[in-house]
């Protein structure tokens, strides 16, 4: 035997995990990579060893890698409010399938989550669906996120939010923004701002360039997010001063403007993060053209992006509503720059950004179908792209998906790791094997995806949160016939 799973119990999901595992074994915590086995038994991981030399042979990691559970710092899982589009119990679904155990859920349902009450709902209906996958809850900045006034902070913060945002918005006033920074840093929370200039982007549809031009579709600055990025920063550096508590996180960051002003704020020694999708890293926006070249094969010699139609690489219709999102899909050398910056560290962690949308919201003229990619579960097969092009260290990768966002969360002693005694939270997935993207193969109730009908990189063939399974590919004999017999 190569590498495995080797399954001893019943194939019903939220089970306490029992299993052997072997394969090549990520530990972002320690550093740490290299073939290993893992035993788990009632849900707790009660040996890991690690192989060298001989005992180490025929395992890479070209095969079964294991790695903690992923956490997403940014999902929407549409519950309350609209539960057409994605509930609860379908969105923790989607996020086992893409190996995430804790995810984040933004708090612009309708109504927003805003009250401690609200909290409590949304903990009761995770509970509900069974799930082993964690829910943490990220609480309205403004009440009913309407811009005009704090929410209550800290009532949100006793009911258990891990931060504060009014995502799918800015925190528009600087003054509001300037006062939730210094609160939510008194409870030790971050804001987490959506930094968009609404005014450069009213009616804006695609990244203002040459696709969006030929396309006839009205233009997004990168201005319109990068003047909102600087915006934030200076706000809380003069914060700061007064309360050191004061944290910033940025989320999905799309333009190389942005990811600059984050790289020069580091370097100031200000207490601000940053997140990128991987729709933003992966893809471009000749993709609206109907290019489907990743994003890296998109750049020039000189590092420029390339011409979509000179290069004769447009293979389906352009308008694929799937692909209107906010911030819009940028430029190759926007993408590049998102992937250097989480290269080196500017970048701390890739969020998902899942934002599921319903039939009727999405399959619509481009110019009025509501934005978002429900990207949760083609996350990491995105990032594995990357990583097969020579792009991405595999263990950035994994650190930028576990270690990576427990840091903006502050939550890193709590993070899931390989640690012998711990309850089991990992996720196991092949890169010897490659998965085609369809409606079947997903489980988020979000309509369309960009990369339907496409072959990824690597699917999970498991993921256990909490000591419990949380997903099984297909079932437990077609992995073991795949990846070898376990010894
Ligand atoms: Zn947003």
């Amino acid at each position: 035997m190569t590498a495995g799973v080797r399954f001893r119990a019943g194939a019903d999901l939220g089970r306490a995990a029992d299993l052997d595992l072997r394969g090549w074994l990520v530990d972002p915590v320690r550093g740490r990579e290299a073939p290993g086995d893992i035993v788990i038994r009632e849900g707790r991981i009660e040996s890991i060893t690690w192989r060298e030399g001989a005992d180490a042979a025929g395992i890479d990691d070209r095969g079964v890698v294991v790695a903690p559970g992923f956490t997403d710092l940014h999902a929407h899982l549409r519950e309350p409010g609209n539960e057409a589009a994605e509930t609860i119990a379908s969105g923790l679904a989607a996020a086992a399938h893409g190996g995430f155990t804790t995810v984040c859920a933004m708090p612009n349902t309708t109504p927003p989550i805003d009250r401690a009450a609200m909290v409590a709902s949304v903990a009761a209906a995770a509970v509900a669906s069974g799930s082993p996958v964690r829910l943490l809850q990220v609480g309205a900045a403004t009440a009913g996120r309407a811009g005009e006034q704090l929410a209550e902070l800290g009532e949100l913060a006793n009911a258990g939010v891990v931060g504060f945002s009014d995502d799918g918005s800015p925190i528009q006033r600087a003054e509001l923004l300037r006062n939730a920074l210094a609160y939510a840093g008194m409870l030790g929370l971050p804001i987490i701002d959506h930094p968009e200039d609404l005014s450069q982007t009213t009616g804006a549809e695609a990244h203002d360039g040459l696709v969006a031009t030929v396309l006839g579709l009205r233009g997004w600055p990168v201005a319109a997010e990068s003047s909102a990025v600087a915006r934030d920063i200076e706000i809380l550096a003069e914060v700061v001063r007064d309360v050191p508590g004061a944290r910033l996180h940025l989320t999905h960051l799309s333009t190389g403007a942005s990811i600059g002003h984050v790289r020069a704020a580091k370097a100031a020694g200000l207490p601000v993060t940053c997140d990128v999708t991987p729709h933003h890293l992966a893809l471009t926006d000749e993709w609206l053209a109907g290019s489907r070249r990743w994003a890296w094969l998109a750049l020039d010699d000189q590092g420029r992006a390339r011409d979509p139609w000179r290069d004769r690489v447009l293979e389906v219709d352009p308008y694929d509503t799937a692909l209107r999102v906010n911030p819009p899909l940028r430029s190759a050398v926007d993408a590049r720059a998102c992937l250097e910056g989480l290269l080196d560290g500017t970048v701390d962690a890739v969020a998902t950004d899942h934002a599921p949308h319903s039939q009727v919201d999405k399959d619509v003229e481009f110019g009025v179908a509501r934005p978002g990619i429900a990207g949760i579960e083609t996350a990491l097969g995105l990032l594995l792209e990357a990583v097969d092009a020579g792009l991405l260290p595999l263990a950035r990768a994994i650190e930028a998906l576990t270690v990576g966002p427990a840091h903006v969360l502050g939550r890193v002693a709590a993070a899931p790791g390989l640690v012998e005694g711990s309850p089991a939270d990992l996720v196991v997935f092949d890169r010897g094997a490659r998965w085609t993207v369809s409606p079947r193969a997903l489980s988020s109730g979000g309509w369309g995806n960009p990369l339907l009908g496409r072959s990824l990189s690597a699917p999970v063939l498991l993921t256990i949160a909490g000591g419990r399974v949380a997903w099984e590919h297909a079932d437990g004999q077609d992995v073991n016939e795949r990846v070898g017999e376990p010894a």
